[in-house]
């Protein structure tokens, strides 16, 4: 389905949409063992959408076993690249024939805008699909420099089976960036989807299954975290597990692997990124636009969001005003309206931690210059204003911690030194923004910022040929998007040979 971005037509196709509940093992639709389901939720209404298989481990056990067997026979593992690339280029077309009923999905289960689903997210994801594909046929392995006595071969292999354990903010694309290159590489597959949004993640399964990818390679096992998620992390059949989300689920994966079989865990976890804005900053206007997609777009639940806004005090109250009056025409409302910007919070739960923060901010004298409250009750939705506050400080819980809402902080400062100071007072280290007209200011400031992406004099995750990922806390172990990210799932091989 093709989506016309106007409200009508909107609502004609989510009328039509058809959901697929069940979870998806060796190929096929299966209920839970248990026969036991969720219910998922629109977060904008507040009302059930379905119910959805709820998979615990007997059911990833059952999908283990099939990536296994799928991944020994060598019909995928072992395949020409050449043809891996050409069934996930149908994966990638087919995805491309659903984009509309795929970004309806997400906008539905996630509260995320439907524009920026139809023109970011769902593009994004069968781009991302469409790269590893082309990507794979082209990646050469190599020959050690021995001595004439000796033939090392130094190779990649697919790890195995690897789980994926995804969050909801992101819930197509995050598929995308995991399964990408780990199926390119020849992996199998066993993909948890976040609770509350699995609707995209087993519509994926189903279309990589018509493209030709040989039943067991793809498996999606919706349910809970607890349960499904511990059950992937603790498999003593799963060799490696790609997770992204909280840095709290990201250190319990690493305590699964330790006490089950060392397995290896890649973490994309929280952030708390700052936008450094230096006094010679190009042009205000610039700025004030990118610091407010930074840290409004996607209502601020993205891992990258530049939260932390350090001015340098010159400046600070002319990019205020300017931030300000920018912010309040990014309106929030119903997702599904194209003109919203703005959708809901994911859940009630998340709504209450978001509105804390907001108390927590003013408990601790920082100065609310927008917003600040729960709006548009009556739909039934969980919806918050874009909110800024000025003369914060880094030391408060507001400057501390990953809010993963639409909540800007302002924090003056003095000197370089400073600002990079404050940049890298954190315990996160996933992105950065600086905005600086002189070259030397950018150079040494990328370098000094103790973060995975310093975009300069923008806002920016980079494209799909960079390497995302993150320092300290937000994370380690490899790198979604780029060459890098097929990397991580490899296993890096010497064959070492004496000739005579
Ligand atoms: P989580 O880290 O809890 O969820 C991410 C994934 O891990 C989900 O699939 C989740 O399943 C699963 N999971 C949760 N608990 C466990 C567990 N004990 N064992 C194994 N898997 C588990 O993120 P949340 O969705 O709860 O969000 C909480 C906070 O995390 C946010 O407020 C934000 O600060 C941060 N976050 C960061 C993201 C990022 O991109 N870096 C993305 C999402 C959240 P289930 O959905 O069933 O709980």
């Amino acid at each position: 389905m093709q989506l016309t971005l106007e409200k009508k037509a909107i609502q004609k196709a989510v009328a039509r949409l058809k959901f697929r509940t069940q979870a998806f093992i060796d190929g096929k639709f299966v209920k839970a063992q248990s026969g036991k389901t969720f219910t998922t939720e629109n977060p904008a209404t507040g009302q059930p959408l379905a119910q959805i298989a709820a998979c615990d481990a007997p059911d990833v056990d059952r999908a283990v076993k099939a990536a296994r067997k799928a991944f020994e026979s060598g019909a995928w593992s072992r395949q020409k690249p050449a043809d891996r690339k050409k069934v996930l280029l149908k994966f990638a077309d087919l995805l491309e024939t659903h984009a509309g009923e795929l970004a309806l999905l997400d906008t539905l289960e996630a509260g995320k805008p439907i524009g920026d689903c139809a023109t970011m997210d769902i593009p994004d994801t069968i781009y991302c699909i469409r790269w590893h594909a082309e990507a794979i046929d082209k990646i050469y392995d190599r020959v050690s420099p021995t001595g004439p006595e000796n033939l090392a071969l130094i190779l990649r292999e697919p790890v195995g089976v690897v789980g994926c354990v995804v969050p909801w903010n992101f819930p197509a694309q995050m598929v995308a960036w995991k399964i990408g290159p780990a199926l390119a590489a020849g992996n199998s597959v066993v993909l948890k989807p976040a609770e509350l949004t699995s609707l995209s993640a087993i519509l994926m399964a189903e279309l990589a299954a018509e493209a030709g990818l040989p039943a067991g390679v793809f498996n999606v096992v919706p349910g809970y975290g607890e349960t499904a998620g511990q059950a992937i992390g603790r498999h003593m059949d799963v060799d490696m597990v790609a997770f992204t989300g909280s840095t709290e689920v990201g250190r319990y994966f690493l305590k699964y692997a330790a006490e089950s079989n060392l397995k290896r865990i890649i973490l994309e976890c929280g952030g708390k990124s700052p936008q450094v804005v230096f006094a010679d900053a190009p042009d205000l206007d610039v700025v004030a636009a990118n610091a407010v997609s930074a840290a409004f777009w996607n209502m601020g639940e993205n891992c990258s969001c530049g939260s932390r806004l350090i001015v340098h005090k010159t400046i600070k109250d002319e990019l205020v005003a300017k931030l300000s009056k920018l912010a309040k025409t990014w309106k929030v409302g119903d997702p599904l309206d194209p003109q919203n910007r703005l959708g809901s919070m994911i859940e009630k739960p998340h709504l209450e931690k978001v509105l804390g923060y907001i108390e927590a901010g003013k408990g601790e004298g920082a100065k609310l210059v927008l917003g600040g409250k729960r709006i548009l009750e009556k739909s039934g939705g969980y919806f918050v204003e874009v909110t800024i506050f000025d003369e914060v400080s880094n030391r408060m819980k507001i400057a501390r911690e990953e809010i993963f809402g639409p909540v800007l902080s302002v924090i003056p400062f003095s000197t370089e030194e400073e600002a990079i100071a404050m940049a890298n007072d954190t315990n996160y280290g996933l992105a950065a923004s600086l905005y600086t007209r002189d070259l030397n200011t950018a150079h040494r400031a990328a370098r000094a910022i103790r973060a995975g992406t310093v975009s300069v004099n923008c806002f920016s995750e980079g494209d799909i040929t960079t390497p995302f990922g993150g320092f300290k806390e937000s994370g380690f172990g490899g790198r979604d998007k780029s060459l890098w990210a097929h990397e991580q799932y490899t296993e890096l091989k010497t064959i070492w040979m004496q000739l005579t």
